[in-house]
C-alpha cells in the first residue's frame, strides 16, 4: 500500500484569502512549495489535497469554478514537476453536518480508499487544528505549518526524516 502527504490547500499551498477564493485568478500559490513537493514525491509519497471549501455551500462560486480553480493549481505544479495524485474538496458548510468537512476525517478516508492509501503510514500537513484533528481521526501523523508562511519545507523535512530514523529503528 502506498504512503501519502495529505495536505490542506489554503494558508499551505495558496495564499488563504479572507474573502475565499472564488475564481482561478484569485489562486495565489505560496513561494518554497515546489521544491519539497517535489522532494516528498521523489521518496515516494503519493500528494493529495484535502481542503473545505465552503465558499460554494454559500453560494459564492460553483462547483464549476472550483474544478477551474484545482485545473489552474493542477498546472501550475505541473510545470515545476509536482504532480498532485488527486484533490478532494468539501464544498459544504458547517450546518450541513456533512462527514468530509475537517474535522471531520472523511475526505482522507476516502481518499485512502480510492487511492489504495495506508492511512497508518501517512501525514496530514495543515495550517489549522481541524487539520490536524482530521488527521488524528484518520489515523494519521499531522504537522502544522503558520498560515501563508514559508514552513512547508520545515514540514517535510520533519516528515523525511522521522521516515529515515523509523526506517533505521525498524532494520536494527
Ligand atoms: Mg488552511
Ligand atoms: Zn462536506
Amino acid at each position: 500500500m502506498a504512503r501519502a502527504v495529505f495536505l490542506d490547500r489554503d494558508g499551505v499551498l495558496t495564499r488563504e484569502r479572507s474573502d475565499y477564493v472564488k475564481k482561478p485568478e484569485e489562486l495565489e500559490i505560496l513561494p518554497g512549495i515546489y521544491e519539497p513537493l517535489r522532494e516528498i514525491r521523489e521518496k515516494g509519497f503519493r500528494i493529495v489535497i484535502v481542503t473545505n471549501q465552503s465558499v460554494i455551500g454559500r453560494g459564492l462560486t460553483t462547483h464549476e469554478e472550483m474544478g477551474r480553480i484545482h485545473e489552474k493549481l493542477r498546472f501550475e505544479l505541473e510545470r515545476q514537476g509536482c504532480t498532485v495524485d488527486a484533490i478532494y474538496y468539501c464544498p459544504h458548510v458547517p450546518s450541513e453536518g456533512c462527514d468530509c468537512r475537517k474535522p471531520e476525517p472523511g475526505m482522507i478516508i476516502r481518499a485512502a480508499s480510492d487511492l489504495g492509501i495506508d492511512r497508518s503510514r501517512s501525514w496530514m500537513i495543515g495550517d489549522k487544528e481541524i487539520d490536524l484533528e482530521a488527521a488524528r481521526r484518520a489515523g494519521c501523523r499531522g504537522i502544522r505549518v503558520l498560515t501563508n508562511s514559508d514552513q512547508l519545507a520545515n514540514a517535510v523535512h520533519i516528515i523525511l526524516s522521522t521516515e529515515d530514523s523509523g526506517l533505521q529503528a525498524g532494520g536494527s
